[in-house]
């Protein structure tokens, strides 16, 4: 057995892992006790990793407008094309887009390519979706981007505000760890400002739902009020920072009810709310893509910071602004520059002297000398025909993108589109003229960054399958081929990792934020034995010292102040119009998976939470769209539409629906919901507005609903609406359509593949009145497929029947009893998987409390074990709980 410690590869908590190695080759994952994130706990995803890592839909060669070609001749095409669109076009014609999931080393060699030698900006990352804002409110008030405290802030803070950050399903063991520390001390205060009843809203003292996008005026009341109350801190104000006046003049006047009026909230809430945060001292105000994603994104981080500012509470034990990020290495990017309005090591690449700084250190030929397209622009200007070669590194625009079937347009139209990944099908590899198949996690070292300025190890401990390659080797092949050799000559991730270090303390005085260089020079295997570390590490400083910035100032700006920024509210970009378009779109994750489902759909487990995509929305509105309950509705915008269940819920605010961000054309027939998000980004940060794209919801109009298990995925489905899922022994599929199948029985032999003459036993049943009918295929006395066909969403046991594919039939009274689509007696059915890490099921859960008597979480726990591994799950065991509660008083 052999033990690995590495990084989790999800979110912006960082975790540590310990990755251990059978003898027989399988691998078993846990936390790692000694990583200081999350001090060995794992939420669900974390926890799956293990089973995230065959190799079905691996990219693992390259391929050339769908052939397979040798490595040599991939990368001389990319070269090629890359040098001569170059020639003929200049720099500003090719692009990278990377990601928030590669490495820093991979990160530093791509920005190196772009900006130093190729000689333009046009290096943009997914990242830019996920905490762009944060970035320029962070530059603009500190002059750096700089995150000032550690997540030990949220357990050390009195009072936590979450604002724009559904912690408990994006950043599972950052919420546990909150959880555990309010536990300790019960006199903690917990505030959540989001417009949905969240299941981290679910744990606040205190829920704001306030009206999506209205932050801004929000945290200007907030503001105002502290003035009038006096709350500020005069000497912090005074020696440390500039523009209070200004700030609180754009705040305006301390007037409850109007911003009630503009906020959508009570006032008796507001003034709870703003009375807590002035008289408690340890705040901690933790923000998240709720408030990033935002077309005033940067102006709500600035908001937010003003008043901690004007408090003085920032960069002391419990106290501070506190950015989370989505993606592992969001970070990282921001730190290697890989965003297209930064240099490396948090320089500026609108100023000279970091522009020289860069350009001496790397010895390039050229030096961008502007900021290149972010995200939205870049394909914009792939599909204006600006943009003439495009490589796409690790990341599914054409699903996370708003506007993404003009994404799609956008790569259908670009004469030269390189893809590198680590999955052969994505809605992004099929837009590729040149597939470069990548290492995945397990399989590639290097170094990540998480939310707290925390720098880990990724570590293989897998071989590299087919001709997989790490993303450093990849560009900087190409950068090789492109004449710039010796620039490119690394011999693996230290090499990179000591130069990147080296050019952190190149000249860097104290006056950038981002200084590793007591790392620089280290050999590999000092970088092999890497331990997690905080920057600021330079040169000749101790390890251990304080890593929190900014408690007696000293931030990065010409005079090392503070700014407050004025942030006059403004709404969203497009506003709701009673007519056409009168529901606002939120968009956001769910628990068990992450980004667009390459990995984490792999897995049964995760997938059995929640297997569909589906839209959330208030009863009311659900009732003026002509919305059932698992009714199916297509939700439509100026930009595209998507076709999605209906989950009818009081969590959502009246007038605002919410679909979550992950569904592909893998996995469903029309619910990549980014192709209904509008295009619109904040003027400062760029960052799309992913929260709020009014739209239109109807019903899909449904002639038939279908529910089906079959043992393999099926080569096409012949069905207007699907939604297809793993199962242990298959796969799990959602079906409806506005047309009725002529024939049910040649239905059924599609979606199986059955020949005539195929020696299967169909069992049937036809109510023909009632348009329901139902079938079971057993081939050898084993169960390889059964449908449900109904007029209304099919009823059954899901989970069950699930469990049954591929099991022997022997008994005919058990076969028939398949054919009603429930466990018979004795026979337990599950019901939706509420705990991912023990599969304990909502049916389970409500026996504990209304058979077995369970009155708590931890009631529950004991007796079934759910919610006693990660954790992610125990909110809604809450939830389950209370509902039943309420339904036995009712
Ligand atoms: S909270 Fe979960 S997804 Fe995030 S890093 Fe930790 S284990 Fe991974």
């Amino acid at each position: 057995m052999a033990e690995t410690r590495t990084t989790c590869p999800y979110c912006g908590v960082g975790c540590g892992i310990v990755a251990r190695q059978e003898a027989d080759g399988s691998v078993a994952v846990a936390g790692d006790p000694d990583h200081p994130a999350n001090r060995g706990r794992l939420c669900s995803k974390g926890s799956a990793l293990a089973e995230t890592l065959a190799l079905d839909d691996r990219l693992l060669h390259p391929l050339v407008n769908g052939r397979r070609v040798a490595w040599d001749t991939a990368l001389d095409l990319v070269a090629d094309r890359f040098r001569e669109t170059v020639r003929r076009h200049g720099p500003d014609a090719v692009a990278f887009y990377v990601s928030g999931q590669l490495l820093t080393e991979d990160y530093y060699v791509a920005n190196k390519l772009m900006k130093g030698f190729i000689g333009a900006a046009n290096i943009d990352t997914n990242s830019r979706l996920c905490m762009a804002s944060s970035v320029a409110g962070h530059r603009r008030a500190f002059g750096s981007d700089t995150v000032p405290g550690l997540y030990e802030d949220l357990e050390l803070a009195d009072l936590v505000v979450l604002t724009g950050s559904n912690l408990a399903w994006c950043h599972p063991v950052l919420f546990q760890r909150l959880m555990a520390a309010r536990e300790a001390r019960p006199e903690m205060k917990l505030v959540v400002i989001d417009p949905r009843r969240t299941m981290t809203a679910r744990a606040a003292d205190l829920h704001l739902a306030l009206k999506p996008g209205s932050d801004v005026a929000l945290f200007n009341g907030l503001l105002a009020y502290l003035a009038a109350a006096g709350a500020g801190d005069t000497a912090f104000i005074q020696h440390h920072t500039t523009g209070i006046q200004e700030a609180v003049v754009a705040a305006g006047a301390d007037d409850t009810e109007a911003t009630s009026i503009a906020t959508g909230l009570p006032v008796v809430q507001l003034r709870r709310f703003y009375d807590l945060f002035c008289r408690t001292g340890k705040t901690v105000t933790v923000y998240s893509q709720g408030v990033n994603q935002s077309s005033a994104g940067t102006d709500k981080v600035n908001s937010i910071i003003n008043c901690h500012l004007f408090t003085g509470r920032i960069g002391r034990p419990g106290m501070g602004p506190f950015s989370v990020t989505g993606q592992p290495n969001a970070m990282g990017g921001r730190e290697v520059g890989g965003l297209a309005n930064q240099l490396a090591c948090h320089m500026e690449i609108e100023n000279p002297e970091h522009r020289r700084i860069v350009q001496d250190f790397w010895q390039s030929p050229v030096m961008a000398q502007r900021p290149g397209l972010k995200a939205v622009d870049l394909f914009a200007a792939v599909r204006a025909g600006r943009i003439k070669a495009l490589w796409i590194a690790g990341t599914n625009p054409v699903d996370s993108l708003p506007d993404a079937d003009g994404v799609r347009a956008a790569l259908s139209a670009c004469p030269f589109v390189v893809v590198s990944d680590v999955a052969r099908h994505t809605d992004t590899t099929a837009c590729a003229h040149v597939l470069l198949p990548a290492a995945a996690w397990g399989e590639k070292d290097g170094t990540v960054t998480n939310s707290e300025r925390r720098i880990s190890r990724q570590r293989a401990f897998l071989p590299r399958p087919g001709d997989a390659r790490p993303d450093w080797w990849i560009f900087a092949e190409v950068g090789r081929r492109m004449g710039w050799a010796q620039a490119f000559a690394y011999d693996g991730p230290a090499a990179i990792f000591a130069e990147y270090a080296a050019l952190s303390g190149i000249s860097n005085d104290g006056r950038r934020d981002f200084d590793i260089s007591r790392h620089a020079g280290m050999d590999a295997a000092a970088y092999d034995g890497l331990a997690p570390f905080q920057w600021p590490s330079p040169a000749g400083a101790a390890s251990g010292g304080e890593t929190r910035f900014f408690a007696d100032g000293g931030f990065f700006t010409a005079d090392r102040r503070a700014r407050f920024v004025p942030t006059a509210y403004r709404p969203p970009a497009e506003a709701v119009t009673a007519e056409d378009y009168p529901l606002v779109l939120n968009t956001g994750r769910v628990r068990d998976q992450w980004h667009t489902m390459t990995r984490t759909a792999k897995t049964p487990r995760l997938m059995s939470h929640i297997g569909e995509p589906f839209i959330e929305l208030h009863p009311d509105d659900a009732v003026a769209c002509g919305i059932g309950p698992a009714g199916l509705a297509i939700v439509e915008s100026r930009y595209g539409r998507a076709i999605v269940r209906a989950l009818v819920t009081d969590a959502q605010r009246p007038g605002c629906v919410f679909v979550p961000m992950h569904w592909t054309d893998r996995y469903a027939a029309r619910a990549r919901i980014d192709a209904v998000v509008n295009p619109h980004a904040d003027p400062v940060s760029g960052q799309p507005e992913l929260k709020h794209t009014p739209v239109r919801v109807r019903p899909f109009g449904a002639a038939w609903y279908g529910f089906a298990v079959l043992t393999a995925r099926p080569a096409e489905i012949g069905a207007g609406y699907w939604a297809i899922a793993p199962v242990a022994g298959g796969w799990r599929l959602e079906l409806a359509d506005t047309e009725t199948p002529a024939s049910w029985e040649a239905f059924i032999g599609e979606l199986c593949g059955l020949p005539a003459e195929s020696g299967h036993e169909v069992l049937a049943y036809h109510d023909a009145a009632a348009s329901r009918h139902r079938f079971a295929v057993f081939r050898d006395g084993r169960l390889v497929a059964a449908l449900f066909v109904s007029p209304d969403p099919v009823e059954a046991a899901r989970g069950w029947l699930s469990e049954q594919i591929g099991q022997a039939f022997a008994d005919p009274q058990e076969r028939l009893r398949l054919l009603a689509g429930r466990a018979g007696a004795g026979r337990a059915d599950r019901g939706a998987i509420i705990c991912s890490c023990f599969s304990v099921g909502l049916n389970q859960i409500v026996a504990a409390v209304t058979q077995g008597g369970c009155l708590t979480v931890d009631e529950v726990g004991g007796l079934l074990q759910a919610g006693t591994n990660c954790g992610s799950c125990r909110s809604e065991i809450g939830k389950v709980i209370d509902g039943v509660r309420v339904q036995n008083a009712s």
